[in-house]
């Protein structure tokens, strides 16, 4: 299975991706995350990466396309994935088309998180990484709308949309249901 997930900032993507990352036994590969252990180890990487996460600003594409590149050439990757935070930009997403493309595979879905902006920004707000503060918070919303929003249309033929309000089990198992049905109609 390889999967996409896509969502506004504070939609639970981390959250879920976790659950079915589980279910599903693939791995969950989270650019968000990859990029905080990089700024934590203090590599090159992370520093040029740091400013644009503080700020709530994408990094660059190159910059990000060369670590996902990187962590899809491990072997736990080659079956399938949860990618959390990638693609972000129609560019990223003709990026990733074309890596997957260069090894015959190709993407199987792409998830979609639905929640409104209150609520989202409410989690956010609640949660206290150093990136969150409401500056960069509303920032971060903003930049989903005009940047990673178009991505929908993109993928509207891989397109599975859940709404992720509510408890995390039952946003898990609108999840598990949609993905079951899309495999159906595959055949
Ligand atoms: P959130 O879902 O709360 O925005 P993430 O952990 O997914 O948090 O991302 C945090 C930050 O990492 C983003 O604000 C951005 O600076 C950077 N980032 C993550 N993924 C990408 C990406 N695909 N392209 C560019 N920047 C990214």
């Amino acid at each position: 299975m390889r999967l996409v997930l896509i969502g506004p900032p504070g939609a639970g993507k981390g959250t879920q991706a976790a659950a079915l990352s589980e279910r599903l036994g693939v791995p969950h590969i989270s650019t968000g995350d990859l990029f905080r252990d990089h700024v934590t180890r203090g590599t090159p990487l992370g520093r040029d990466a740091k400013r644009y996460l503080d700020s709530g600003d994408l990094v660059p594409d190159h910059v990000t396309a060369g670590m996902v590149r990187d962590r899809l050439a491990h072997p736990d990757a080659r079956h399938g994935f949860l990618l959390d935070g990638f693609p972000r930009t129609v560019p990223q997403a003709r990026e990733l088309a074309a890596l997957l493309g260069a090894t015959g595979s190709a993407l199987d879905a792409v998830l979609e998180f639905a929640a409104p902006e209150e609520v989202v920004v409410a989690r956010l707000l609640g949660r206290g990484r150093p990136d969150d503060t409401e500056d960069v918070v509303r920032h971060r919303q903003q930049v989903y709308e005009q940047q990673t929003a178009p991505l929908l249309a993109h993928y509207a033929a891989l397109l599975l949309t859940g709404r992720a309000v509510g408890a995390v089990e039952d946003i898990t198992a609108r999840a598990v249901r949609a993905l079951s049905e899309a495999e159906r109609r595959a055949g």
